[in-house]
């Protein structure tokens, strides 16, 4: 099963509940607009290199597009169409004014020089610029691109239009316009999720056993903040590997052997496992925070987390749900857990449209109290009508799109 078609099984189920008509799920199913494009990028060594990028923008019944850009060889059609759903929904848990999109080019950015990515990167927003847009669609970071390539969206959009735009792109360095707060947002949010799904089990955060996987922007900072959160981080793991030890890792060394050997492998006094193994480790929670499909009908049985706290878009598998779900295992749903990223893009744009910005206890305070409200929303469904979180979640968002669809009507 593709990433699409684990979206439009989560959109059925859904559905199902919220009793949609066969056109309303029609229209939901597919997205509203898809552009791809193919650009020459000149690189260091002077050959010419042709990529592949996309711009997928799936709903915008309830506000502007939004959503991140995904650099990885294995970007596709499929990937981003289900992407720019689950940002749909997510916008919708979350309660804020935008529609969902997503955008990818594949291509391996840790073969590329910077100058490489910062010619690819100005070059595919120049191909999809008549779709982008501070009032239209509004890109952000996602796996492999950060705040560098936002600038470079940011000034090559704005040098096109004939002035300054910040609210283009969220996700910018604070010297563009970025919000205080939005690097650790995504794992801010998660960890917030995290310490309520424990609450939920009567349990404090302090001293639970936490396995991340995936250590980049989202996994490393809620690494981080699970540790700041008193939970004992017990391993940690990223594309070559993951680090073990039962008695916890001092994540800011993991963090600096990761910056000097370029992975967390081979940390001293931890013990190396793979992917596959970390995910099955004895621990109170469990993040990935990597990439889709990760815990699938092979592997769920064997997931010993009490709660799945999902930092990564699509980890988990609709088979993988199922028997989770009969397990007990709580899977706090992407649209839920890693809402916090988009929510202080929202404060971000809001910061470059009013041109006020805020403190970084201002902006963290907002993300805390509203990711508790969604998440507490989505727990008082799921216990209502006795179904899992993810459901529960979907309930709520669609339901929510749905509702603005239906207020607006079908125009054109
Ligand atoms: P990133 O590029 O900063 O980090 C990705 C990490 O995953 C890296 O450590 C990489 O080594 C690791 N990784 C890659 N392939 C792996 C594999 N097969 N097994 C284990 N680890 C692997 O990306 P990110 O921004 O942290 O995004 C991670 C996930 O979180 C993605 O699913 C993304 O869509 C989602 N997400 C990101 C944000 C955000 O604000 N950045 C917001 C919401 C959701």
């Amino acid at each position: 099963m593709n990433a699409y078609e684990m979206a439009l099984v989560q959109l059925r189920t859904a559905a199902n509940y919220l009793n949609l008509e066969n056109s309303i799920i029609d229209i939901l199913s597919k997205p509203k607009r898809e552009l791809q494009v193919s650009f020459p990028v000149k690189m260091d060594d002077g050959r010419v290199k042709v990529f592949i990028g996309y711009r997928v923008q799936h709903n915008d019944a309830r506000g502007p597009f939004k959503g991140g850009i995904r650099y990885h060889p294995l970007v596709d059609i499929n990937e981003v169409r289900a992407l720019a759903m689950w940002m749909t929904w997510k916008t919708a848990v979350l309660n804020i004014p935008y529609g969902g999109a997503k955008g990818g080019v594949a291509c391996n950015p840790k073969e590329m020089s910077k100058s490489e990515l910062e010619r690819l990167t100005r070059k595919y927003t120049m191909m999809i610029s008549p779709i982008i847009g501070p009032y239209t669609d509004i890109p952000a970071p996602d796996v492999y691109t950060d705040s560098q390539t936002m600038a470079w969206i940011m000034d090559t959009y704005s040098q096109l239009v004939g002035y300054r735009v910040p609210a283009v792109v969220t996700g910018k360095p604070i010297s563009l316009g970025g919000s205080a707060g939005r690097t650790t947002a995504t794992s801010r949010g998660v960890i917030v999720a995290a310490k309520e799904a424990a609450k939920a089990f009567k349990k404090e955060m302090e001293g639970l056993g936490v396995v991340v996987q995936g250590f980049g922007n989202v996994g490393a900072n809620a690494a981080i903040l699970a540790k700041e959160f008193g939970a004992k981080v017990i391993a940690v793991s990223d594309s070559k590997g993951g680090i073990y030890n039962e008695r916890g890792l001092d994540v800011l060394e993991v963090l600096k052997h990761k910056e000097r050997t370029g992975s967390v492998i081979n940390f001293p006094g931890a013990k190396n496992v793979s992917n596959e193994e970390l995910l099955e480790l004895p621990c109170d929670i469990l993040i990935p925070a990597a990439l889709e499909g990760q815990i699938h009908k092979n592997n769920a049985k064997n997931i010993q987390a009490k709660i799945v706290v999902e930092g990564a878009n699509g980890p988990t598998t609709p088979e993988a749900d199922k028997i989770l779900f009969d397990r007990e295992v709580m899977v706090v749903p992407d649209i839920l857990a890693n809402g916090g990223g988009v929510l202080v893009s929202y404060f971000e744009w809001v910061q470059n449209l009013t041109n006020l910005y805020w403190k970084e206890e201002e902006v963290n305070e907002k993300l805390d109290n509203k990711m508790r409200e969604a998440f507490l929303q989505v727990y008082n469904i799921a216990k209502e009508r006795d179904v899992d979180m993810r459901t529960a979640a979907l309930i709520l968002s669609v339901g929510r799109v749905v509702e603005a669809m239906t207020a607006a009507g079908y125009f054109p």
